[in-house]
């Protein structure tokens, strides 16, 4: 069965196999996600007719009792050609890009990856009205290069706070090692400065020769394809492409599951491939280092969420674990609902930019229901590693009424508490 995904495996499976992230979910040239749509009788069909109407999708969606159409629905509306009732139906933007459709699709379709991109092209394209807060992360992507519409020079500032070093690639003038991807978040919005604050302290701390892009540095554009902006992704590609092409350096980490996602199933499918990896997985393979640095106890005990991409999408589930599970102190306690069945945090692929027309909709955000799935655990720590969680889950802790019960946390964070002490003191 292609695409299944097995109970306490790695990313998904045909058969025995483990696919490959290309296997799985990339984009095949040709089935651009407009031209598929702009004749639903030829591309459209050719890239769904396999769809059984089996319902898998609708049933693991965790919006779709709040869609107009579910997934399955709206694949044969637009089979038949009746595209119109789906474009101007709730559903195209309600999807989260959370993965657990295409997960458990039996005949392995790509509907995350291209039926709502798909959707959200074609109604761009015809002109319908986006919802607001969509439209201008987007129209800031285009302008600023980011989707939270700060100015390229704003992009370093953070580094002020690091208390290290942090080489930026154009002044270096040499080749490097890391090539660190900061990406927008961490580079622009207070709560996740922090984090890449933390991260240029460990990478420092474990001796990585690293840089940084700093003001030249675009959006990957992981969260504009999702959302169906294909322009707008593709002229990201073409800057970012060209722009790597410029360094000479060892391989990519980045602390945004996003784009590690992108630069791992996507660029290549576009042509180019680079080495990358998430921190948790770089940080993980340098534990004998790591480790005899974390020398103060972090006294908790700690759940960890799975964010969709690098769970679900990429397998990513032990490098986490294990981080946590080196901080001395950390006892480290699951969620019912873990690894390959995550709850999404609602933030991803144009997630953090529908909340209003989601909560409209729902009556609620997805990060307000998994804080209630962390809370069970009884943790005093909700550890995450996505840019995105930090501020929805702790929106969520006040918004459900349970400010002060549990604290978010980035493993960054806990990694450099470790490291340092609370008061970030030297140790
Ligand atoms: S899970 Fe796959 S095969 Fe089943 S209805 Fe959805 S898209 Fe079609
Ligand atoms: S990706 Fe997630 S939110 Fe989007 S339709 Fe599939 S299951 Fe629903």
């Amino acid at each position: 069965m292609p695409g299944r995904v097995r109970p306490g495996g790695e990313g998904l499976h045909r058969g025995d196999e483990v696919l490959s992230g290309d296997q799985q979910f990339a984009v095949p040239a040709g089935s651009a996600p407009s031209s598929a749509l702009s004749d639903p009788r030829t591309a459209w069909q050719w890239e769904f007719n396999p769809c059984i109407q089996c319902g898998m999708c609708g049933g693991a969606c965790p919006l779709a009792f709040a869609m107009d159409h579910t997934p399955r629905r709206a694949i044969y509306l637009a089979k038949e050609g009746l595209l119109d009732p789906v474009l101007r139906s709730n559903m195209l933007w309600l999807c989260v890009s959370c993965y657990n459709c295409t997960a458990r699709c039996p005949t392995g379709l790509k509907i995350t990856d291209i039926l709502f991109p798909a959707l959200r092209d074609a109604a761009i394209n015809a002109g319908l009205q986006l919802p607001g807060e969509f439209k201008k992360a987007l129209d800031n992507t285009y302008r600023y290069g980011n989707s939270l519409g700060e100015g390229p020079r704003k992009r370093i500032e953070w580094a002020k706070g690091a208390g290290v070093p942090v080489p930026v690639a154009s002044q270096l003038r040499r080749p490097f090692d890391v090539l660190w991807l900061v990406e927008c978040y961490p580079s622009y919005h207070p709560r996740n400065q922090v984090q890449a604050q933390a991260m240029a302290r460990i990478l420092r701390a474990v001796g990585v020769d690293f840089a940084i892009l700093g003001p030249e540095e675009h959006c990957v554009g992981d969260c504009e394809r999702l959302a169906g902006e294909k322009g707008l992704f593709e002229s990201l590609v073409e800057y970012n492409v060209s722009l790597l092409d410029k360094y000479e350096f060892g391989e990519i980490i980045t602390s945004d599951p996003h784009a590690f996602n992108s630069l791992t199933r996507v660029y290549p499918a576009l042509g180019k491939t680079y080495p990358v990896k998430h921190y948790v997985q770089f940080l993980a393979e340098r534990l004998d280092t790591l480790k005899p640095l974390l020398t103060h106890r972090v006294e908790a005990r700690v759940t960890y969420h799975d964010n969709c991409c690098l769970g679900r999408m990429c397998g990513l589930y032990d490098a986490p674990r294990e981080l946590l599970r080196a901080i001395p102190g950390v006892t480290l306690v699951e969620m019912p609902f873990a690894r390959e069945n995550a709850l999404c945090c609602g933030g991803g692929g144009g997630g953090m930019w529908l909340d209003t027309v989601i909560w409209q909709a729902a009556g609620e955000r997805l990060s307000d229901r998994r804080i209630g799935h962390a809370l069970a655990t009884g943790a005093g720590i909700l550890a995450v590693s996505c840019p995105f969680e930090s501020s929805r889950f702790e929106d969520s802790l006040k918004s459900t009424g349970n400010e002060g019960t549990m604290v978010v946390r980035d493993i960054l964070e806990l990694l450099d508490e470790s490291m340092r002490g609370r008061g970030g003191a030297a140790a």
